[in-house]
């Protein structure tokens, strides 16, 4: 070897960069409990400080409502890549896309325009939020069985309350975390509550607990039910044409007060199922307790007698019966408190 090559610098192979670096994404995000595909994506993506938009490239995904179709419909290559370098399981997965069992028609669909009127693609709960050590999108905010939070009690709301813009935080371009509207900035846990009087909150509930027992006890869901609760708009005569799922909160809502409150003395009844009554028993279950419920709610949402023109004040489909029944079953679940208190307006709405 001569003086030359001794001075010569030394050069050694090492491994690769990507050899010693982990093949794992820097930072992992455990999956809340009930969590939403595109909720847990978007939280990922600002873990590791990608913006939502950049992070569909990251995925090889196209842009627009990247993470909102994810949540119908996860293909198996990106399911792979997912587990690969997000450090998931399969079954955590598949715990967060929506169940395979429920009518696609229940969801809240999927626009690139929206309506002042028209539905939004999620709905989320501020307070939820305000109160989620990392906050975090249900997976029933993106159904349209879906319009209250049973926790506090309050409406679901599916729209930046400063500048009434749907949640977007696939489209995010800044770095910020999903429960800032991409829009505008605005903290949505910061959103004001709306809260429903008492007998819209249990129809909700049982609306939700009935297509949700089902789906549970793997039944499917009964065709005509999902096509009657889609009309309802139509037989409340609140909207001519739409369904239930194009419609915003604030309309589904008043769809529900017209189906519980305030209802025409003289119309009470009046599509009410016959020969189904009597009093419950403590021997009836669960499982026949909503199997009645679902017969009930099923007779009354059909029009008797044709159907109310839009705009008709008329209040022509009555649940109140509905509701008592529900409640004389106990499926509608409340403290002892809230039972003494709620015993009237379960009946009939009081406001
Ligand atoms: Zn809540
Ligand atoms: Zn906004």
């Amino acid at each position: 070897m001569t003086a030359r090559e001794t001075n010569a610098p030394f050069i050694e192979i090492r491994e690769r960069y990507r050899d010693v670096v982990s093949a794992r994404w820097p930072i992992t995000v455990t999956p809340q409990r009930d969590e939403l595909l595109s909720s847990w994506l978007h939280r990922l993506a600002y873990a590791n400080g990608v913006p939502g938009r950049a992070f569909a490239r990251i995925l090889g995904l196209t842009p627009g409502m990247w993470s909102a179709r994810l949540d119908l419909k996860c293909s198996i290559t990106l399911a792979d890549q997912l587990r690969q370098y997000a450090d998931i399981t399969s079954e955590q997965l598949a715990a967060m896309r929506m169940p395979d069992g429920l009518p696609k028609q229940l969801f809240l669909p999927l626009r690139k325009l929206y309506r002042r009127s028209g539905s939004t693609w999620l709905q989320f709960c501020p307070r939820c939020l305000a109160t989620d050590t990392h906050p975090y999108f249900r997976r029933e905010w993106r159904l349209a069985t879906r319009l209250t939070c049973e926790k506090h009690k309050s409406r679901l709301r599916d729209r930046c309350t400063a500048c009434n813009q749907p949640v977007a935080a696939f489209d995010q371009n800044e770095l910020r975390p999903h429960h800032y509207c991409a829009g505008c900035g605005y903290d949505l846990r910061h959103a004001s509550t709306i809260y429903l009087c008492p007998a819209v909150r249990k129809l909700d509930q049982c609306i939700h607990e009935i297509f949700g027992f089902n789906l549970i006890a793997g039944l499917p869901i009964d065709g005509l039910l999902v096509r009657q609760f889609l009309e309802i708009p139509q037989n409340t005569g609140i909207h001519r044409q739409g369904l239930l799922t194009g419609l915003s909160a604030s309309l589904r809502a008043r769809c529900y007060e017209k189906l519980v409150c305030r209802p025409n003395e003289g119309d009470v009844g009046q599509w009410h199922a016959h020969g189904i009554g009597g009093a419950p028993t403590s021997q009836v279950t669960k499982e026949s307790g909503v199997d009645l419920l679902t017969r009930m709610l099923s007779d009354a949402l059909t029009p008797k007698q044709g159907r109310p023109a839009a705009g008709d004040s008329r209040s022509t489909v009555d649940l109140t019966h509905f509701l008592t029944k529900a409640q004389q079953m106990n499926l509608t679940p409340m403290s002892p408190k809230s039972r003494r208190r709620d015993a009237t307006a379960i009946v009939r709405c009081q406001c």
